[in-house]
């Protein structure tokens, strides 16, 4: 195989009680990526759609990633990467994770699969780090697994795939607005109560029970962030809100996307959730705030070749 031609998904990460350790994968939107195996040695950008992202490879998670690869593995040629972006960047559902574990995936299939997924975890890490000075894994773990991705730890690197029901469904919305991570990472307590981290790591542990037994009644209570969101929620406008009409809406719970300013809600079927994406757009929209919102599946296998 010379070239492939891939989907890498878009994904929340933290999930309300998960933050730093939890992720899911969605499905209708992603970033669409081109790889080609060439004989001049190194990686290359040779075209980037639907965004200014640099070209140079040091300088784009997804040639950060496909480089820290190469320096594992003997190889003669190179490849060129081509990257479709339809994920924002700083949306808050994993643009850069998108492209950093589609550029291992594709080069990990060209060259015959060496590497296992936690590998390849690694390797996106590294892209991760150049966007956010912190090799985060919890987007590209469920790009790269699908489902639901726990990571357990971090040394050694431990992530534990967790399958979702197939009835259980995102809507994700965007309002575009710009939150500076700096100014999203700044807001964050440095130390929690114990009382805090009790009712977190309940909840925490209830979210993945409720997902093995699908058990939705368990999910909804579970899905509760008593760290992170009653701090961070203050720099998404629209937050206390949205997140009432979607809960009145019927979906099971809702928080923040990853550091937002994207807002996720869980529910069980598509009709909540398209429903709750209704209601999404009535708060923005009399906000006069623009937004992207996206109803999506929790996506199994997450990146995938494309025919
Ligand atoms: P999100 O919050 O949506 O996950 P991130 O904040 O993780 O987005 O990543 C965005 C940052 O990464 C931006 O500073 C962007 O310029 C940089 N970046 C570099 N290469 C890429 C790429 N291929 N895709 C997206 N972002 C990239």
């Amino acid at each position: 195989m010379e070239s492939i031609r891939i989907f890498s998904p878009a994904s929340v990460a933290n999930i309300s009680c998960g933050f730093d350790v939890l992720g899911l994968a969605l499905e209708t939107i992603g970033d669409f990526m081109t790889v080609i195996k060439v004989p001049e040695p190194g990686v290359r950008i040779t075209r980037i759609t639907g965004q200014k992202l640099p070209l140079e490879a040091k300088k784009n998670v997804a040639g950060v990633a496909a480089l820290a690869l190469l320096d594992k593995f003997e190889f003669e040629g190179g490849f060129e990467i081509e990257i479709e972006k339809r994920i924002k960047p700083g949306s808050g559902i994993g643009s850069s994770a998108a492209s950093a574990s589609g550029a291992v995936w594709a080069i990990n299939e060209l060259l015959g699969h060496p590497f296992s997924k936690l590998e390849l975890v690694e390797f996106a890490m590294e892209g991760e780090r150049l966007a956010s000075g912190a090799a985060h894994a919890d987007n590209v773990a469920p790009a790269l697994f699908g489902g639901f991705t726990l990571v357990r730890s971090y040394e050694p690197l431990d992530i534990i795939r967790i399958p979702a029901p197939e009835d259980l469904f995102a809507t994700v919305v965007h309002p575009l607005i710009e939150i500076k991570t700096a100014d999203s990472r700044k807001i964050l307590k440095t130390s929690i109560t114990l009382a805090d981290g009790i009712k977190q790591w309940g909840n925490l542990g209830g979210l993945v029970a409720g997902l093995y037994t699908k058990d939705y009644g368990l999910i909804g209570r579970s899905l509760v962030d008593h760290i992170i969101e009653p701090t961070r929620s203050i720099l998404i406008p629209g937050f206390d809100e949205v997140k009432r009409a979607a809960l009145n809406a019927g979906a099971l719970g809702c928080g923040i996307s990853g550091s937002g300013p994207s807002i996720f809600a869980l529910s069980k079927g598509e009709t909540i959730a398209k429903q709750t994406a209704a209601v999404m757009k009535e708060i923005y929209g009399g906000l006069e705030i623009d937004y992207d919102v996206h109803v999506s599946n929790i996506n199994p296998y997450g990146i995938k070749e494309i025919y």
